[in-house]
């Protein structure tokens, strides 16, 4: 029988019921089958699992529509609901992953019985035991209780200073030279007679990127990279003391040993030796690439001697102007919001042999949203919701969030777009946004169809899930598919000649901003591995080591590098999904990217499987050898 979607709230006095009583049921369904199985009734190993995956399911699709509503709701009560909700789902889980009764049930199995995938999915169960301490003595699972809830408690408080400490330097008006008109205008002189430049991306971004004055550009990146400091040094000292601690405890040699188990990359160690190997493969380019910055940075002032943190952005975006001939404004107009988003999914209903159904007949949250079934010939086959322009009180960034986990034959995979795009003409990076979190939606639904919950849709390796996102934005760079739908108003098709340029100029200073991501993620791995106690120093020597970029004297960049609290010592894994991107992408032919046979078993090799199999296993399945750096080599010799 058919998985049914699930039914949102006609009335808008319906959300609280719909949220309150959702959660609830699904706690309480999967409370009765912590009851259930702890109850002494002897069962197959099989029932146990099936009986544990009707509640995966249930709980899992519950912490989906409570996050996403915490998130998006127009009412702000039911966006509080839906907070308080995800607090019960999560404090569930952390008291069901020590629950040393239920552990025992699942760890005296016998696994030879159970088919590969069921005992897949037992040794992740027991892993994910294990990884809580659930098989420890009483003094360490006390201790690692204290552990979890004091880190959380700190890396809260590191997130906040991030958040709140909002700097602003005031600086002469001649001082914005170079910046467009409507920056100036909307940053006006004040009583002073000065300029107030903050810390905030939408002050700083820019000013690095088009202030002419060094000076002003150099304060504006120290200030920008002093946030935080010094009130998260103690706390970040603290946060990575608690982290080897608890690895520790659970029997690791250190934090990246821990977080690494259940990742691709496999060891702490490999973080290690990818970095090398990325910046081996990225030096003779990147500094090419710097040189050149360095001698336009010597036509404005001969005394010049370094690029600094203060200088990247600004001698990057002059040279793409200068040797590429790029006018965001005139590449602006090919990009309509309706007609980007029709294309989109004319594009991906196209590759993945899918279509999409508008259903304006069901409830959504807000009239800006639209509703689609996802249909495989006249199947349905999943549901999304496309949430695309900003609101008030509304999620600031661009996500996919999972509406309903899918399982086969009992609950539709169901997925939702957040993004915040202006509702007339877009810019082009934010068309590749587009497809990129149009990459996790797909993800999401084409791999909803799984017997197990715990493997349904981007549950893949962490460091994995980026790979299909990153290379769906392939689709939003080829000439004759963006001519399918870049249409300025006249009717004309963006020009190839033009998309031509906006590539290359995207391409230059690419193989010195790996360099800098892999300081990012050196520093990211070394701190959490060696903790140093002298973080500025460790810092400063990794910079020597990896950036080909000159960081300003008394920063302290390390005290808002918000990563380190959600990506621990995991920073490194943009780039490797990076890697394995480009390496998928190597099986599709250029020339002709709607090839259909590499497209369907891109969809059932690699997005239908979901977290089935191990991500290096699915990706040797799809292209018919082990996954390998070579293509990734090549994007940065600059070979498309
Ligand atoms: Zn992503």
């Amino acid at each position: 029988m058919p998985a049914e979607p699930l039914t949102l709230p006609h009335t808008s006095s319906g959300w609280n019921a719909f949220i309150a009583d959702g959660a609830d049921s699904a706690l309480d369904a999967a409370r009765d089958v912590v009851a259930l199985l702890t109850d002494g009734t002897s069962r197959t190993p099989l029932a146990v699992l099936e009986l544990w995956n009707d509640a995966e399911a249930r709980v899992a699709t519950a912490s989906g529509f409570t996050s996403l509503f915490a998130e998006v709701h127009p009412d702000a009560g039911v966006r509080e609901l839906s907070e308080v909700k995800t607090q019960e789902i999560t404090a569930f889980l952390t008291e069901r992953g020590q629950n040393r009764e239920l552990y025992n049930v699942f760890a005296a199995f016998d696994a030879s019985e159970l088919d590969a995938e069921a005992a897949r999915l037992l040794d992740h169960v027991l892993r994910d035991f294990t990884r809580s301490g659930v098989d420890r003595d009483d003094a360490t699972r006390a201790r690692l209780t204290e552990i979890s809830e004091r880190s959380t408690i700190v890396a809260q408080e590191f997130s906040r200073n991030i958040r709140d400490d909002v700097r602003t330097l005031r600086l002469r008006s001649e001082q914005l030279d170079g910046l467009p008109d409507d920056y100036r205008d909307e940053h006006g002189v004040g009583d002073d007679g000065l300029v107030a430049i903050t810390t905030d991306y939408p002050d700083t971004v820019p000013f690095l990127t088009f202030a002419t004055d060094r000076e002003a550009r150099h304060a504006v990146s120290r200030q920008f990279n002093n946030r935080a400091w010094p009130a998260n040094d103690p706390l970040l000292h603290e946060l990575l003391d608690l982290r080897a601690e608890q690895a520790t405890l659970l029997g690791y040699d250190s934090w990246p040993d821990f977080d690494t188990e259940v990742k691709m990359i496999g060891s702490g160690d490999a973080i290690g030796e990818f970095i090398e190997r990325i910046s081996d493969l990225a030096g003779e380019s990147g500094r090419a690439e710097v040189q050149t910055l360095l001698k336009r940075a010597q036509q404005d002032d001969p005394t010049i001697t370094a690029i600094t943190v203060g200088d990247g952005a600004y001698y990057t975006e002059l040279v793409r102007r200068e040797q590429f001939g790029v006018d965001a404004g005139a590449v602006r107009r090919f990009f309509d919001f309706d007609r980007v988003r029709a294309g989109l999914l004319e594009v991906t209903g196209r590759l993945f042999g899918i279509s999409y159904r508008e259903r304006p007949d069901v409830p959504r949250w807000s009239d800006d949203v639209t509703c689609h079934d996802v249909l495989r010939g006249d199947e349905r086959i999943g549901r999304i919701y496309l949430d695309l322009h900003p609101r008030e009180g509304k999620y600031k960034h661009a996500a996919q969030f999972d509406l309903a986990t899918g399982v086969s034959g009992m609950q539709l995979p169901e997925g939702t777009l957040v993004c915040n795009f202006p509702r007339g003409l877009m810019e082009h990076s934010q068309v590749v946004t587009l497809f990129h979190e149009f990459g996790h939606l797909v993800h999401h639904v084409l791999g909803g169809n799984q017997r197990w919950a715990r493997f349904s849709g981007v549950a893949t390796e962490w460091d994995f899930v980026e790979a299909p996102s990153q290379m769906l934005e392939e689709w939003a760079w080829d000439a004759d598919i963006l001519r399918s739908f870049a249409v300025d108003a006249d009717g004309v098709p963006i020009p190839a000649d033009l998309v031509a340029r906006m590539r290359t100029a995207e391409d230059f200073g690419r193989a010195q901003r790996v360099r800098t991501q892999m300081h990012y993620a050196a520093v990211s791995y070394r701190l959490h591995r060696e903790r140093p106690v002298d973080h500025d120093a460790a810092v400063a020597e990794l910079a020597r080591r990896y950036s080909l970029i000159t960081p300003l004297s008394d920063t302290h960049f390390q005290a808002a590098f918000g990563h380190l609290e959600g990506y621990g010592s995991g920073y490194y894994t943009y780039m490797w999904s990076l890697v394995i991107a480009k390496d998928l992408f190597s099986a599709f032919d250029p020339q002709n990217l709607f090839d259909a046979e590499v497209a369907a078993r891109y969809r059932d090799e690699i997005l239908a499987r979901g977290g089935s199999a191990d991500a290096a296993d699915l990706a040797a399945a799809f292209l018919g050898r082990p996954y390998s750096f070579d293509a990734f080599g090549r994007w940065l010799e600059g070979d498309n």
